[in-house]
């Protein structure tokens, strides 16, 4: 699987106001989190990064559709480059946690599984959580590029896996391919859309597109509906409570909304939970 997300980085970190590692950190989630949603066919897939660096943390959801939200806990994280001159996203995140799968079939119960970091850069953790957790050899590129003013220039990924039964010269030749590379990002800055990448993953091998193009965006599930079914959820007297308050904000984590209640709204909302309550 091959794919530009540089829309999708740029909205989130424009939406959540990033700074540049964090940016980086929340692009690769994304990304990565729109090949496993992809690659589950139906329902929603969230991916969920728990270091002990400065990000506090990740969460990106993705739905089979495209569909793709996300957030970091700390936004305004910008660290010096690392050893390699790249954004530090292994130190942001942390080098010890897990990484957090959770697929949600669009009937049935939800599944977990997890994985210990293997280095916080995203694309190394996903691929050993493919590894371990699904027993699929699979590589997994991610990679952001943010311009000196913090703004995604591009963003990109690629999910590599050699079936059983592939000639190991094939596996041998895609890591070198891989290793040429070397940065995504570069390559979708320079135009390459998902098929170019495709292109320089197999190149001196013949191959062809399985499936549909499946468009990506940044969409969130939030709604007013949804934050007043919350409120109401509280019950009256917390309501009550806002009510006296005089106003109200509800932010939704994903996409950065606010949502405002005024002292009228509220105290329709306190009316509908008592009336709920009984
Ligand atoms: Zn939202």
């Amino acid at each position: 699987m091959a794919a530009d997300t540089s829309a999708v980085v740029d909205e989130a970190a424009r939406r959540h106001d990033t700074w540049p590692t964090a940016t980086a950190a929340l692009g690769r989630l994304l990304t990565a989190t729109a090949f496993l949603a992809a690659d589950a066919k139906h329902g929603s897939v969230t991916v969920r990064l728990a270091g002990d660096g400065p990000l506090g943390g990740a969460v990106a959801v993705g739905e089979a559709d495209g569909r793709l939200r996300g957030y970091v806990g700390e936004p305004h994280v910008d660290l010096p480059l690392n050893a390699a001159g790249k954004l530090d996203v292994g130190g942001a995140v942390g080098r010890q946690g897990f990484l957090y799968v959770t697929y949600q079939p669009e009937r049935g119960r939800p599944y977990t599984g997890s994985v210990p970091l293997a280095s916080g850069e995203v694309g190394d953790d996903v691929s050993e959580f493919l590894r371990r957790s699904a027993q699929r050899p699979a590589a997994v590129g991610v990679g952001v590029l943010v311009g000196p003013g913090g703004e995604v220039r591009a963003a990109g990924g690629l999910l590599v896996e050699v079936l059983p039964g592939a000639l190991d010269e094939l596996g041998a030749d895609v890591e070198a391919n891989l290793e040429r590379i070397g940065s995504i990002s570069r390559l979708v800055e320079a135009g390459a859309g998902p098929r170019e990448l495709a292109a320089e993953a197999l190149r001196g091998w013949s191959w062809r597109i399985e499936g549909e193009p499946l468009p990506l965006r940044f969409r969130c599930s939030c709604s007013r509906e949804r934050v007043e079914a919350a409120l109401l959820a509280l019950g009256e007297d917390e309501l009550r409570g806002m009510e006296a308050e005089g106003r109200a904000e509800v932010r939704c984590h994903f996409c950065n909304a606010r949502y405002t209640f005024t002292r009228e709204e509220l105290a329709r909302l306190a009316a509908q939970a008592a009336a709920a309550g009984g």
